[in-house]
């Protein structure tokens, strides 16, 4: 069998059109242009790729930004200050700092300073109890992601047996609660978990969220599953220019999953098109209007 590809750039590139028109219908019928600030500290060559790419993905939704570049000896208690302006602001609605910070910087301090409703990334504590408690509040956008690719192979994830591996608060945790909503049976894995192959090999619905290199093999899946690699590795190819590998050894997966995310193009576009749809939710609520139904 050789699985159906889950192309994230197209479900991502509908979903950012989805997001662009109800933003448009937004400024047009009540005059509000939902604005973000992407918050960099430093100059980590990776992190500044990845925030390239969310201000032209916010510039094509007709968001409005508010980009903020620090030096990267900036202190912890001037980011303090500069996110308690950004709170402070009503044109800002969604505020994210890129991770990870310099080392002056206790990130769990600064998540934690962001108004949870303006935490588009969903990981101030209080947005992760309101996950953890199925209330609604803003939720982690790479999980999101992983979530809504999953439902384009299967209308409903009731009663599938999800297997996470991974337990980070950014990723693996907040798949499972977003899994566990949709009424999936979910086990989490992490690197204490025995016997991995084999836990594996009884999900029909297996995400990969751990950051090892093609770490989970073809024969570790089971036949016809549903396989979302969020992993994204660096690692070095030929003449050193890097090259990137999922979690999942996709040539040998493909083989056994009925569907199956690739990377690059799988679960990383979806978490830019997240990220948009958190700051017009965060907009609408702001201004006390229902979240957008898309
Ligand atoms: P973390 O390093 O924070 O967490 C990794 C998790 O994987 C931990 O819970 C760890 O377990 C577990 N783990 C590590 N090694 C093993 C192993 N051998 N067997 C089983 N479990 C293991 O990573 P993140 O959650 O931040 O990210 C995970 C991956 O997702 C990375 O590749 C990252 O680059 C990628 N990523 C991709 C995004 C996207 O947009 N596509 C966004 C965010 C992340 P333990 O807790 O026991 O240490």
């Amino acid at each position: 069998m050789t699985a159906r590809i889950i192309d994230g750039k197209t479900i991502s590139a509908d979903l950012r059109g989805k997001v662009t028109d109800a933003v448009h219908r937004l400024r047009r019928d009540r005059g509000i242009v939902p604005g973000l600030a992407v918050v960099l500290v430093g100059s980590n060559l990776v992190s500044k790729v990845y925030v390239r790419n969310k201000s032209k993905a916010v510039a094509e939704a007709g968001l409005r930004s508010f980009d903020q570049n620090l030096p990267e000896d900036t202190s912890e208690s001037e980011l303090i200050d500069l996110i308690a302006r950004l709170n402070a602001d009503a044109n800002v609605n969604g505020i994210l700092v890129q991770l990870p910070l310099p080392l002056q910087i206790n990130a769990q301090n600064i998540i934690a300073t962001i108004d949870p409703d303006k935490d588009v990334d969903g990981f101030h504590p209080l947005n992760a109890g309101r996950l953890a408690s199925g209330l609604p509040g803003l939720v982690p956008c790479t999980p999101l992601g992983c979530v809504r690719l999953a439902k384009t192979v299967h209308a409903s994830l009731a009663g599938l047996e999800a297997v996470v591996i991974g337990r980070s608060n950014i990723v693996g945790k907040p798949v499972a609660q977003l899994l566990l909503a949709e009424n999936a049976t979910v086990t989490i894995a992490h690197s204490k978990t025995r016997d991995l192959p084999a836990l594996c090999s009884r999900a029909d619905l297996l995400v990969a969220a751990m950051g090892r290199p093609e770490m989970v093999r073809g024969t570790w899946i089971k036949p016809g599953a549903t396989v979302i690699d969020v992993g994204i590795n660096r690692v070095s190819g030929a003449q050193g220019k890097p090259r990137i590998f999922g979690d999942v050894a996709f040539a040998e997966a493909k083989e056994v999953a009925g569907a199956i995310t690739p990377v690059p193009g799988g679960v990383g576009p979806m978490t830019i098109a997240c990220l948009l749809l958190n700051t017009l939710a965060a907009a609408c609520l702001q201004n006390g209007l229902p979240a957008p139904s898309i």
